[in-house]
């Protein structure tokens, strides 16, 4: 496994691989790595002959610096992962490269002011910057991203069909513990109490969709979505919602959608999607 931290060393590498015609897989991260990722890493690893994995903490994404200097960082850990899954290279810029060219701040167009984007302005735009950056420097065929993260997948489908038309964004469902919670790095930043009421608050939200009827108005089923998650008195949540899977809409009935939350536990903001 290749362990490249600088733009030319890439370059080189890749021009290698170009010449051979090899099918090159990207799995963009931020580091603190698990099994969620290593998903990602596998599909990559099915579909190419060559896997890459980017580890940047990008600061232009976090709206809060507190959250930014508290994000989980474990180098060590994580080239142990890539190495347990096989990946041939990991890519770990600095900061410093990336943004030495002043590189522009674009703004995303797409599924805007409706849940994360609304509650954490600018995210998507720290976002697609630092990933038209990244795409421009890993040039490959493929790129991986998780349902974990589904808006963020929604925006970045758009956004490479509009700016990077050659590349192929594929989607890995999201890996979850045992519990029923997604595996997150965030989750290692809960107290065991905290993590005990979110797994609580995970499996009543469950059971809630499970009982909701497939044929039901998504706009219908947001009215018992508000009722439910009023009567959970959590201490803060930033939304709660049921959505049109495709377009992120409230059109549609509930066999279409997926239940979206973000709520937190102390500082700790906790985001995930469930298919209903
Ligand atoms: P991050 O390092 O948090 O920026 O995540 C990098 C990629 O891994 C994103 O495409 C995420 O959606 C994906 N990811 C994170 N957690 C999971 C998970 N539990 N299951 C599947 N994909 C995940």
């Amino acid at each position: 496994m290749l362990i490249i931290k600088d733009i030319s060393n890439l370059k080189l590498y890749l021009s290698a691989f170009e010449k051979k015609d090899y099918s090159i897989g990207y799995v963009p991260t931020m580091g603190a790595l698990h099994k969620g990722h290593g998903e990602l890493i596998n599909k990559s690893k099915e579909d190419n002959q060559k896997t890459i994995v980017s580890i940047f903490v990008n600061e232009k994404q976090f709206n809060n610096p507190d959250d930014f200097a508290s994000y989980p960082r474990n180098k060590g850990l994580d080239y142990n992962l890539c190495d347990q899954f096989n990946v041939d290279v990991i890519f770990e810029p600095s900061s410093k490269e990336i943004y030495e060219e002043k590189e522009p701040m674009l703004t995303n167009k797409h599924f805007k002011n409706i849940l994360c984007d609304k509650s954490r302005p600018g995210h998507f735009d720290g976002v697609i910057t630092v990933l038209n950056k990244l795409f421009s420097l890993v040039k490959t065929h493929k790129v991986y991203f998780g349902e974990k993260d589904y808006q963020q997948l929604k925006i970045v489908q758009s956004f490479i069909q509009e700016s990077f038309p050659n590349l192929t964004l594929l989607s890995v469902p999201t890996v979850r513990q045992e519990e029923g919670i997604a595996i997150s790095s965030r989750n290692e930043n809960l107290s065991k109490k905290q993590l005990q009421e979110f797994i609580e608050f995970h499996k009543k939200t469950s059971q809630f969709i499970s009982k909701l009827d497939s044929n039901m108005e998504i706009s219908e089923a947001n009215n018992l979505s508000k009722k439910f998650i009023d009567s959970q008195n959590l201490e803060r949540f930033d939304y709660f919602e049921i959505r049109n899977s495709n377009n992120l809409t409230t059109d549609g009935v509930v066999s279409q959608a997926r239940l979206f939350y973000a709520i937190f536990k102390g500082k700790i903001r906790l985001i995930d999607n469930l298919i209903i």
